[in-house]
């Protein structure tokens, strides 16, 4: 006998920084708005709103680059504490919807639908019921992407952002992911990808699918678990490296 598939859901919330400055600055909505370094100097993108990104500005851009692309862009340096209060605020109502969660970030973590839905066709109006929940305590928007393993969970939370929920039924996760570059999968660097190169099992550009080909790929479920999402308890550092780099992945991909 099988056991059941494990139902997963990544969490992300959309533009988190720049989302919650809006709300702390309401004449900045519909604006460009980049959170991060000083763009006179060295700083990089925190995070850009969406109405920043339609100049091609996104997360880990030196913010010299996002003042050329928007010179009338609005650039706001971080408030950490204050994204810290919101993401309590955050994870205290999205632990009454499904209270197995595994943060991984400030603004992201796993979800234990299983725990909660039965099978995936409660999926839906769960994680519907989670965005509900995370909008009427904070007006944030978050986007969720469910499967049946974390790295489809995570992959597919960016799929329709912001404000979406995409849904990996058991059974299409290798066609899921096979469009994708390998680098968009959690865990697999510059390093991995080189590797995955001299080892003749991606071409110059490398797809998911060109690694359903290889005999030796291990399966999606067997990439370590400690690499799926590496550790990101250190705000600040992460804050500098692009916080929201998650919202930007598929981009320009
Ligand atoms: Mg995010």
């Amino acid at each position: 006998m099988t056991s059941p598939p494990k139902i997963v859901a990544h969490f992300d919330l959309d533009a988190f920084f720049a989302a919650v400055e809006e709300l702390e600055h309401p004449e900045l909505r519909d604006k460009p708005l980049v959170v991060g370094g000083d763009p006179r100097g060295r700083g990089v993108v925190a995070t850009a709103n969406y109405a920043a990104r339609k100049y091609g500005i996104h997360s880990a851009m030196s913010c010299a680059e996002a003042l050329r692309r928007c010179p009338h862009a609005v650039f706001l340096p971080p408030s950490r504490s204050l994204y810290s209060q919101y993401s309590r605020a955050v994870w205290a109502v999205v632990r009454e919807v499904v209270p197995t969660v595994e943060r991984t970030g400030i603004d992201e973590g796993y979800l234990d639908l299983g725990e909660v839905a039965e099978t995936f066709h409660a999926v839906r109006s769960l994680a519907e019921a989670v965005q509900t929940a995370v909008k009427g305590a904070t007006s944030l928007s978050c986007s969720l992407g469910v499967g049946t393993c974390k790295v489809v969970a995570k992959v597919a939370s960016d799929r329709r952002k912001p404000g979406g929920i995409t849904i990996v039924r058991p059974g299409r996760e290798a066609a899921f992911l096979a469009p994708f570059a390998v680098r968009l999968l959690p865990g697999v660097g510059p390093r991995a990808e080189e590797r995955l190169r001299r080892a003749g099992r991606v071409y110059n550009d490398p797809h998911v699918s060109h690694l359903r080909r290889s005999r030796e790929t291990p399966s999606y479920s067997r990439i370590p678990r400690g690499r799926v999402v590496p550790c990101r308890a250190d705000v600040g550092r992460r804050a500098v490296q692009g916080a929201d780099r998650g919202d930007d992945a598929g981009q320009g991909r």
